[in-house]
Protein backbone atom coordinates (compact mmCIF):
# COMPACT_ATOMS: atom_id res chain seq x y z
CA UNK A 1 0.00 0.00 0.00
CA UNK A 2 1.31 3.30 -1.13
CA UNK A 3 1.23 5.62 1.78
CA UNK A 4 1.73 9.40 1.77
CA UNK A 5 3.45 11.54 4.60
CA UNK A 6 1.14 11.93 7.52
CA UNK A 7 -1.18 9.60 6.60
CA UNK A 8 -2.46 7.70 9.60
CA UNK A 9 -2.24 4.09 9.73
CA UNK A 10 -3.37 1.21 11.76
CA UNK A 11 -2.37 -2.47 12.06
CA UNK A 12 -4.74 -4.99 12.66
CA UNK A 13 -4.82 -8.31 14.31
CA UNK A 14 -7.58 -10.79 13.74
CA UNK A 15 -8.48 -13.55 16.23
CA UNK A 16 -11.47 -15.85 16.30
CA UNK A 17 -13.97 -16.92 14.17
CA UNK A 18 -15.40 -16.19 10.72
CA UNK A 19 -17.78 -13.95 12.17
CA UNK A 20 -15.22 -11.84 14.24
CA UNK A 21 -13.31 -11.87 11.65
CA UNK A 22 -16.14 -10.10 9.06
CA UNK A 23 -16.86 -7.54 11.98
CA UNK A 24 -12.96 -6.79 11.56
CA UNK A 25 -12.74 -6.21 8.49
CA UNK A 26 -15.86 -3.92 8.42
CA UNK A 27 -13.52 -2.28 10.71
CA UNK A 28 -10.21 -2.11 8.39
CA UNK A 29 -12.91 -1.11 5.65
CA UNK A 30 -14.48 2.08 8.00
CA UNK A 31 -10.42 3.15 8.50
CA UNK A 32 -9.96 2.93 4.83
CA UNK A 33 -12.19 4.92 3.89
CA UNK A 34 -11.50 7.64 6.87
CA UNK A 35 -8.00 7.98 5.14
CA UNK A 36 -6.40 4.92 7.12
CA UNK A 37 -3.83 2.98 5.99
CA UNK A 38 -3.40 -0.60 6.86
CA UNK A 39 0.57 -1.59 7.43
CA UNK A 40 1.58 -5.29 8.34
CA UNK A 41 4.32 -4.42 10.65
CA UNK A 42 3.01 -3.08 14.20
CA UNK A 43 6.25 -0.96 14.27
CA UNK A 44 4.88 1.19 11.48
CA UNK A 45 1.39 1.72 12.60
CA UNK A 46 0.16 4.87 14.68
CA UNK A 47 -2.73 2.27 16.03
CA UNK A 48 -2.79 -1.35 16.85
CA UNK A 49 -5.76 -3.08 16.85
CA UNK A 50 -6.48 -6.37 18.34
CA UNK A 51 -9.88 -8.05 17.72
CA UNK A 52 -10.02 -10.34 20.50
CA UNK A 53 -12.08 -13.78 20.47
CA UNK A 54 -13.50 -15.28 24.17
CA UNK A 55 -15.35 -17.38 22.45
CA UNK A 56 -13.15 -20.53 24.64
CA UNK A 57 -10.27 -20.35 27.05
CA UNK A 58 -7.77 -20.96 24.49
CA UNK A 59 -9.02 -18.10 22.12
CA UNK A 60 -9.06 -15.66 25.49
CA UNK A 61 -5.56 -16.58 25.88
CA UNK A 62 -4.84 -16.17 22.74
CA UNK A 63 -5.99 -12.63 22.46
CA UNK A 64 -4.61 -11.90 25.99
CA UNK A 65 -1.20 -12.83 24.69
CA UNK A 66 -1.51 -10.92 21.38
CA UNK A 67 -2.91 -7.80 23.62
CA UNK A 68 0.32 -7.89 25.82
CA UNK A 69 2.79 -8.01 23.42
CA UNK A 70 1.48 -5.32 21.59
CA UNK A 71 1.05 -3.32 25.14
CA UNK A 72 4.67 -4.18 25.87
CA UNK A 73 6.36 -3.03 22.89
CA UNK A 74 3.92 -0.57 21.96
CA UNK A 75 6.15 3.30 21.12
CA UNK A 76 4.55 6.30 23.21
CA UNK A 77 2.74 7.58 20.75
CA UNK A 78 1.23 4.39 19.14
CA UNK A 79 -2.60 3.61 20.51
CA UNK A 80 -3.29 0.07 21.18
CA UNK A 81 -6.96 -1.05 20.96
CA UNK A 82 -8.82 -3.96 22.11
CA UNK A 83 -11.91 -4.98 19.93
CA UNK A 84 -14.14 -7.77 19.58
CA UNK A 85 -15.77 -10.43 21.84
CA UNK A 86 -12.93 -10.53 25.04
CA UNK A 87 -13.42 -6.35 24.91
CA UNK A 88 -17.66 -6.76 25.40
CA UNK A 89 -17.65 -9.63 27.71
CA UNK A 90 -14.41 -8.12 29.82
CA UNK A 91 -14.91 -4.65 29.63
CA UNK A 92 -12.73 -2.42 31.73
CA UNK A 93 -11.29 -5.69 33.58
CA UNK A 94 -9.33 -6.48 29.92
CA UNK A 95 -8.09 -2.48 30.16
CA UNK A 96 -7.12 -3.78 34.05
CA UNK A 97 -5.29 -7.06 33.10
CA UNK A 98 -3.42 -5.60 30.28
CA UNK A 99 -1.67 -2.39 30.55
CA UNK A 100 -1.27 -0.22 27.48
CA UNK A 101 -4.80 -0.80 26.24
CA UNK A 102 -5.92 2.83 25.45
CA UNK A 103 -9.58 1.79 24.32
CA UNK A 104 -11.84 -0.74 24.31
CA UNK A 105 -14.71 -1.21 21.66
CA UNK A 106 -17.39 -4.11 22.52
CA UNK A 107 -17.90 -6.21 19.40
CA UNK A 108 -21.68 -5.06 19.17
CA UNK A 109 -20.11 -1.24 18.29
CA UNK A 110 -17.26 -2.27 15.53
CA UNK A 111 -18.97 -0.06 13.47
CA UNK A 112 -17.76 2.89 15.95
CA UNK A 113 -14.21 2.08 15.34
CA UNK A 114 -13.71 5.46 13.66
CA UNK A 115 -15.16 7.78 16.09
CA UNK A 116 -13.33 5.39 19.12
CA UNK A 117 -10.33 6.32 17.22
CA UNK A 118 -11.10 9.87 17.54
CA UNK A 119 -11.71 10.10 21.06
CA UNK A 120 -8.35 7.92 21.66
CA UNK A 121 -6.67 10.72 20.11
CA UNK A 122 -8.13 13.50 21.72
CA UNK A 123 -7.09 12.12 25.48
CA UNK A 124 -9.77 9.73 26.61
CA UNK A 125 -9.54 6.33 26.80
CA UNK A 126 -12.79 4.91 25.91
CA UNK A 127 -14.51 1.41 26.99
CA UNK A 128 -17.43 1.33 24.58
CA UNK A 129 -18.97 -1.82 25.22
CA UNK A 130 -22.70 -1.63 25.42
CA UNK A 131 -25.15 -2.29 23.47
CA UNK A 132 -27.14 0.62 21.83
CA UNK A 133 -25.06 0.43 18.21
CA UNK A 134 -27.06 -2.76 15.98
CA UNK A 135 -23.88 -2.82 14.23
CA UNK A 136 -24.87 -4.77 10.79
CA UNK A 137 -23.40 -2.64 8.40
CA UNK A 138 -22.06 -2.28 5.99
CA UNK A 139 -20.41 -5.26 3.64
CA UNK A 140 -18.02 -4.51 1.63
CA UNK A 141 -15.88 -7.76 2.59
CA UNK A 142 -13.79 -9.21 0.00
CA UNK A 143 -11.60 -11.80 0.56
CA UNK A 144 -10.10 -13.01 -2.99
CA UNK A 145 -12.82 -14.65 -5.20
CA UNK A 146 -14.67 -14.90 -1.76
CA UNK A 147 -16.93 -12.50 0.96
CA UNK A 148 -18.35 -13.11 3.62
CA UNK A 149 -21.44 -11.24 4.32
CA UNK A 150 -23.13 -11.16 7.67
CA UNK A 151 -26.95 -11.76 7.68
CA UNK A 152 -27.81 -11.05 11.53
CA UNK A 153 -25.64 -11.07 14.72
CA UNK A 154 -26.87 -12.34 18.16
CA UNK A 155 -28.12 -15.37 19.53
CA UNK A 156 -31.65 -15.96 21.34
CA UNK A 157 -30.88 -19.80 22.43
CA UNK A 158 -29.70 -20.88 25.68
CA UNK A 159 -27.04 -23.22 25.53
CA UNK A 160 -25.68 -24.32 28.11
CA UNK A 161 -21.83 -23.71 27.43
CA UNK A 162 -22.19 -21.10 25.36
CA UNK A 163 -21.34 -17.16 26.23
CA UNK A 164 -22.19 -15.86 22.43
CA UNK A 165 -25.90 -14.31 23.92
CA UNK A 166 -24.15 -12.84 26.82
CA UNK A 167 -21.35 -10.98 24.28
CA UNK A 168 -23.92 -10.16 21.38
CA UNK A 169 -27.01 -10.17 22.71
CA UNK A 170 -30.48 -10.95 21.41
CA UNK A 171 -30.85 -12.06 17.34
CA UNK A 172 -31.09 -9.49 15.07
CA UNK A 173 -31.47 -9.83 11.11
CA UNK A 174 -30.12 -7.62 8.46
CA UNK A 175 -32.85 -6.25 6.65
CA UNK A 176 -33.32 -8.57 2.97
CA UNK A 177 -32.74 -5.24 0.78
CA UNK A 178 -29.71 -4.83 2.68
CA UNK A 179 -28.31 -8.10 2.33
CA UNK A 180 -29.25 -7.81 -1.87
CA UNK A 181 -27.84 -4.21 -1.97
CA UNK A 182 -24.58 -5.86 -0.08
CA UNK A 183 -24.56 -8.84 -2.34
CA UNK A 184 -24.50 -6.63 -5.26
CA UNK A 185 -21.82 -4.55 -3.77
CA UNK A 186 -19.79 -7.58 -3.31
CA UNK A 187 -20.63 -9.17 -6.67
CA UNK A 188 -19.19 -5.41 -8.64
CA UNK A 189 -15.94 -5.78 -6.51
CA UNK A 190 -15.46 -9.39 -8.86
CA UNK A 191 -16.34 -11.82 -5.82
CA UNK A 192 -17.27 -15.10 -6.84
CA UNK A 193 -18.57 -16.71 -3.56
CA UNK A 194 -20.69 -14.60 -1.11
CA UNK A 195 -20.85 -16.99 2.87
CA UNK A 196 -23.82 -15.54 4.25
CA UNK A 197 -22.65 -16.31 8.31
CA UNK A 198 -24.49 -15.53 11.41
CA UNK A 199 -24.45 -17.28 15.10
CA UNK A 200 -28.09 -18.70 13.99
CA UNK A 201 -28.88 -18.39 10.15
CA UNK A 202 -31.72 -20.72 10.22
CA UNK A 203 -33.33 -18.17 13.01
CA UNK A 204 -33.08 -16.09 9.98
CA UNK A 205 -35.84 -12.93 9.86
CA UNK A 206 -37.71 -14.46 12.79
CA UNK A 207 -37.33 -10.81 14.63
CA UNK A 208 -39.48 -9.61 11.66
CA UNK A 209 -42.06 -11.96 12.47
CA UNK A 210 -40.74 -13.54 9.39
CA UNK A 211 -41.75 -17.76 9.25
CA UNK A 212 -38.80 -19.72 6.94
CA UNK A 213 -37.17 -16.18 6.53
CA UNK A 214 -33.87 -17.84 5.57
CA UNK A 215 -35.81 -19.77 2.67
CA UNK A 216 -37.45 -16.72 1.78
CA UNK A 217 -34.10 -14.39 1.83
CA UNK A 218 -32.00 -16.84 -0.08
CA UNK A 219 -35.22 -17.12 -2.72
CA UNK A 220 -34.66 -13.37 -3.20
CA UNK A 221 -31.12 -13.19 -3.25
CA UNK A 222 -30.67 -15.86 -5.67
CA UNK A 223 -33.25 -13.81 -7.73
CA UNK A 224 -31.93 -10.57 -7.53
CA UNK A 225 -27.99 -11.10 -7.23
CA UNK A 226 -27.82 -13.82 -10.81
CA UNK A 227 -24.11 -12.87 -11.34
CA UNK A 228 -22.98 -14.87 -7.97
CA UNK A 229 -22.02 -18.07 -9.33
CA UNK A 230 -21.54 -19.88 -5.49
CA UNK A 231 -23.75 -18.57 -2.54
CA UNK A 232 -23.35 -20.83 1.09
CA UNK A 233 -25.13 -20.55 4.45
CA UNK A 234 -23.21 -20.98 7.31
CA UNK A 235 -24.41 -22.30 10.55
CA UNK A 236 -27.68 -23.10 10.87
CA UNK A 237 -29.14 -24.68 13.98
CA UNK A 238 -30.84 -28.33 14.28
CA UNK A 239 -33.82 -27.75 16.02
CA UNK A 240 -34.76 -25.20 13.24
CA UNK A 241 -34.63 -27.36 10.04
CA UNK A 242 -38.06 -26.83 7.88
CA UNK A 243 -39.00 -28.76 4.69
CA UNK A 244 -38.86 -25.54 2.63
CA UNK A 245 -35.29 -24.36 4.07
CA UNK A 246 -34.22 -28.12 2.89
CA UNK A 247 -36.02 -28.22 -0.15
CA UNK A 248 -34.82 -24.03 -1.35
CA UNK A 249 -31.21 -25.42 -0.48
CA UNK A 250 -32.03 -28.12 -3.19
CA UNK A 251 -33.90 -25.95 -5.66
CA UNK A 252 -31.18 -23.44 -6.41
CA UNK A 253 -28.07 -24.72 -8.72
CA UNK A 254 -26.28 -21.70 -7.12
CA UNK A 255 -26.86 -22.46 -3.24
CA UNK A 256 -23.78 -24.39 -2.28
CA UNK A 257 -24.73 -27.82 -1.39
CA UNK A 258 -22.82 -27.85 1.73
CA UNK A 259 -24.31 -27.57 5.31
CA UNK A 260 -22.49 -26.81 8.24
CA UNK A 261 -24.78 -27.14 11.30
CA UNK A 262 -23.59 -27.54 14.85
CA UNK A 263 -24.51 -30.58 16.40
CA UNK A 264 -22.47 -30.06 19.87
CA UNK A 265 -23.55 -34.05 20.80
CA UNK A 266 -24.93 -36.74 19.58
CA UNK A 267 -26.06 -38.47 23.02
CA UNK A 268 -29.85 -37.74 24.19
CA UNK A 269 -29.30 -36.85 27.97
CA UNK A 270 -25.98 -34.64 26.96
CA UNK A 271 -28.26 -32.75 24.29
CA UNK A 272 -30.27 -32.14 27.46
CA UNK A 273 -28.05 -30.82 29.76
CA UNK A 274 -26.82 -28.81 27.07
CA UNK A 275 -29.85 -27.21 26.44
CA UNK A 276 -29.47 -28.04 22.95
CA UNK A 277 -32.87 -29.67 20.34
CA UNK A 278 -33.06 -32.86 21.44
CA UNK A 279 -34.21 -34.74 18.25
CA UNK A 280 -32.56 -37.14 16.68
CA UNK A 281 -29.65 -35.17 15.35
CA UNK A 282 -29.11 -38.53 12.49
CA UNK A 283 -32.73 -37.75 11.28
CA UNK A 284 -31.76 -34.36 10.39
CA UNK A 285 -28.74 -35.22 8.12
CA UNK A 286 -30.97 -37.56 6.61
CA UNK A 287 -33.44 -35.25 5.35
CA UNK A 288 -30.87 -33.14 4.09
CA UNK A 289 -28.99 -36.00 1.98
CA UNK A 290 -32.52 -37.02 1.09
CA UNK A 291 -32.52 -34.23 -1.03
CA UNK A 292 -29.44 -33.63 -1.82
CA UNK A 293 -27.49 -36.66 -2.23
CA UNK A 294 -24.26 -34.93 -2.61
CA UNK A 295 -24.32 -32.32 0.18
CA UNK A 296 -21.24 -32.11 1.88
CA UNK A 297 -21.93 -31.61 6.13
CA UNK A 298 -19.91 -29.86 8.37
CA UNK A 299 -20.67 -30.14 12.29
CA UNK A 300 -18.82 -29.78 15.09
CA UNK A 301 -18.98 -30.74 18.72
CA UNK A 302 -17.99 -30.41 22.30
CA UNK A 303 -16.36 -33.28 24.65
CA UNK A 304 -15.79 -33.23 27.70
CA UNK A 305 -19.07 -31.11 28.55
CA UNK A 306 -20.21 -31.69 32.54
CA UNK A 307 -21.40 -34.91 33.53
CA UNK A 308 -20.55 -36.62 30.15
CA UNK A 309 -19.86 -40.37 31.20
CA UNK A 310 -18.29 -43.28 29.06
CA UNK A 311 -21.50 -44.15 27.75
CA UNK A 312 -22.21 -40.75 26.38
CA UNK A 313 -18.79 -40.23 24.79
CA UNK A 314 -18.92 -44.03 23.09
CA UNK A 315 -22.91 -42.98 21.60
CA UNK A 316 -20.73 -40.10 20.00
CA UNK A 317 -18.23 -42.65 18.43
CA UNK A 318 -20.54 -44.15 17.45
CA UNK A 319 -22.45 -41.66 15.99
CA UNK A 320 -19.81 -40.12 13.98
CA UNK A 321 -18.99 -43.96 12.41
CA UNK A 322 -23.17 -43.75 11.50
CA UNK A 323 -23.20 -40.23 10.43
CA UNK A 324 -19.73 -39.93 8.26
CA UNK A 325 -20.05 -36.40 8.10
CA UNK A 326 -18.01 -34.77 5.78
CA UNK A 327 -16.16 -32.33 7.69
CA UNK A 328 -16.30 -31.80 11.55
CA UNK A 329 -14.50 -30.15 14.14
CA UNK A 330 -14.18 -30.74 17.84
CA UNK A 331 -13.94 -28.87 20.80
CA UNK A 332 -12.66 -29.71 24.56
CA UNK A 333 -15.09 -28.45 27.01
CA UNK A 334 -14.14 -25.30 28.40
CA UNK A 335 -16.25 -23.54 31.41
CA UNK A 336 -17.15 -19.68 29.87
CA UNK A 337 -17.89 -17.40 32.90
CA UNK A 338 -21.73 -16.86 32.83
CA UNK A 339 -22.95 -20.00 31.64
CA UNK A 340 -24.91 -22.37 32.97
CA UNK A 341 -22.46 -25.23 32.47
CA UNK A 342 -19.48 -23.48 34.48
CA UNK A 343 -21.23 -23.79 37.71
CA UNK A 344 -22.39 -27.42 37.08
CA UNK A 345 -21.07 -30.48 39.11
CA UNK A 346 -19.38 -33.16 37.45
CA UNK A 347 -16.99 -31.09 35.35
CA UNK A 348 -15.05 -33.80 33.98
CA UNK A 349 -11.36 -33.59 34.55
CA UNK A 350 -8.49 -32.07 31.57
CA UNK A 351 -7.09 -35.36 31.43
CA UNK A 352 -10.02 -37.25 30.54
CA UNK A 353 -11.10 -34.40 27.99
CA UNK A 354 -8.14 -34.87 26.32
CA UNK A 355 -8.10 -38.39 26.11
CA UNK A 356 -11.25 -38.62 24.30
CA UNK A 357 -10.58 -35.71 22.28
CA UNK A 358 -7.48 -37.84 21.09
CA UNK A 359 -9.99 -40.34 20.50
CA UNK A 360 -12.88 -38.26 18.68
CA UNK A 361 -10.30 -36.98 16.42
CA UNK A 362 -8.70 -40.58 15.45
CA UNK A 363 -12.30 -41.68 14.54
CA UNK A 364 -13.00 -38.82 12.26
CA UNK A 365 -9.70 -38.44 10.86
CA UNK A 366 -10.20 -42.27 9.44
CA UNK A 367 -13.55 -41.03 8.64
CA UNK A 368 -12.48 -37.63 6.41
CA UNK A 369 -9.67 -39.96 4.75
CA UNK A 370 -12.59 -42.11 3.84
CA UNK A 371 -14.85 -39.54 2.24
CA UNK A 372 -12.83 -37.49 0.78
CA UNK A 373 -10.83 -40.91 -1.15
CA UNK A 374 -14.84 -41.27 -2.13
CA UNK A 375 -13.82 -38.18 -4.54
CA UNK A 376 -10.90 -39.25 -6.83
CA UNK A 377 -12.47 -40.08 -10.23
CA UNK A 378 -15.07 -36.97 -9.59
CA UNK A 379 -15.00 -33.98 -11.84
CA UNK A 380 -15.46 -31.15 -9.35
CA UNK A 381 -16.03 -26.90 -9.98
CA UNK A 382 -13.31 -25.68 -8.18
CA UNK A 383 -13.02 -21.73 -7.68
CA UNK A 384 -9.48 -21.04 -8.05
CA UNK A 385 -7.97 -18.88 -5.03
CA UNK A 386 -4.44 -18.10 -5.83
CA UNK A 387 -1.17 -19.15 -7.70
CA UNK A 388 1.47 -22.06 -5.52
CA UNK A 389 4.34 -20.23 -5.25
CA UNK A 390 6.76 -23.00 -6.33
CA UNK A 391 4.93 -25.09 -8.76
CA UNK A 392 8.22 -26.60 -10.28
CA UNK A 393 8.91 -27.96 -6.88
CA UNK A 394 5.58 -29.29 -5.92
CA UNK A 395 4.27 -30.20 -9.03
CA UNK A 396 0.92 -27.39 -8.33
CA UNK A 397 0.59 -24.80 -10.56
CA UNK A 398 -2.88 -23.25 -8.35
CA UNK A 399 -5.33 -24.07 -5.23
CA UNK A 400 -8.87 -23.53 -4.58
CA UNK A 401 -11.87 -24.91 -3.88
CA UNK A 402 -14.52 -27.35 -4.45
CA UNK A 403 -18.25 -26.74 -2.88
CA UNK A 404 -17.26 -29.50 -0.26
CA UNK A 405 -15.27 -26.93 1.12
CA UNK A 406 -15.59 -23.45 3.36
CA UNK A 407 -12.95 -20.48 2.71
CA UNK A 408 -10.00 -20.74 5.70
CA UNK A 409 -12.28 -23.54 7.37
CA UNK A 410 -11.98 -26.83 5.44
CA UNK A 411 -9.53 -28.41 2.77
CA UNK A 412 -8.39 -27.66 -0.70
CA UNK A 413 -7.15 -28.83 -3.84
CA UNK A 414 -4.57 -28.49 -5.61
CA UNK A 415 -4.47 -28.20 -9.15
CA UNK A 416 -1.24 -29.38 -11.59
CA UNK A 417 -2.68 -26.81 -14.22
CA UNK A 418 -2.65 -22.98 -14.05
CA UNK A 419 -6.26 -20.77 -14.20
CA UNK A 420 -6.96 -17.61 -13.18
CA UNK A 421 -7.85 -16.89 -9.83
CA UNK A 422 -11.51 -16.17 -9.56
CA UNK A 423 -12.53 -18.33 -12.15
CA UNK A 424 -14.57 -21.76 -11.86
CA UNK A 425 -12.98 -24.70 -13.55
CA UNK A 426 -13.71 -28.28 -13.60
CA UNK A 427 -11.17 -30.98 -12.30
CA UNK A 428 -10.89 -34.31 -11.96
CA UNK A 429 -10.28 -35.77 -8.79
CA UNK A 430 -6.77 -37.38 -8.96
CA UNK A 431 -5.65 -38.09 -5.27
CA UNK A 432 -7.03 -37.63 -1.77
CA UNK A 433 -5.32 -36.65 1.33
CA UNK A 434 -6.85 -36.36 4.85
CA UNK A 435 -8.36 -32.84 4.27
CA UNK A 436 -7.18 -31.86 0.95
CA UNK A 437 -7.65 -33.23 -2.92
CA UNK A 438 -5.18 -32.92 -5.94
CA UNK A 439 -6.77 -32.71 -9.58
CA UNK A 440 -6.00 -32.18 -12.43
CA UNK A 441 -8.32 -29.47 -14.87
CA UNK A 442 -10.41 -31.58 -16.66
CA UNK A 443 -10.54 -31.10 -20.62
CA UNK A 444 -13.97 -28.70 -21.63
S1 LIG B 1 -27.04 -21.51 19.14
FE1 LIG B 1 -26.19 -22.01 21.14
S2 LIG B 1 -23.99 -22.35 20.70
FE2 LIG B 1 -24.82 -21.19 18.96
S3 LIG B 1 -24.44 -19.03 19.49
FE3 LIG B 1 -26.54 -19.54 20.17
S4 LIG B 1 -26.30 -20.09 22.33
FE4 LIG B 1 -24.26 -20.20 21.38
Amino acid sequence: MIRTPGQPTFYLRQLGCPKNVVDGENMAEILRQRGYVEVDDPKQADTLIVNTCGFIKAAEEESLQALRTLGTDKRKSQKLIAAGCLAQRWGDRLGAAVPGVDGLLGAMRWSEIDRLLDAVRSGIRPTWIGPEEIALAPPRVARGPSAYLKIADGCDHTCAFCAIPLIKGKHRSKPIEMIVREARQLVARGVREIVLVSQDSSGYGKDFGLRDGLATMLDRLVEEVPDVPWIRVMYVYPGTITDRLVETFARHPRIVKYVDMPLQHADRDALARMRRPRQDPLDVIRRFREAMPDIAMRSTFIVGFPGETEEEFGRLLAFFGEAQLDRVGVFQYSPEDGTLAAKMDQQVSTRVKERRYRRAMETLQAISIERNAQQIGRTLDVLVEGVVENPSETGFAVVGRTYRDAPEIDGMVFVRQHSEPGTIVPVRITEAMAYDLVGEVAAA
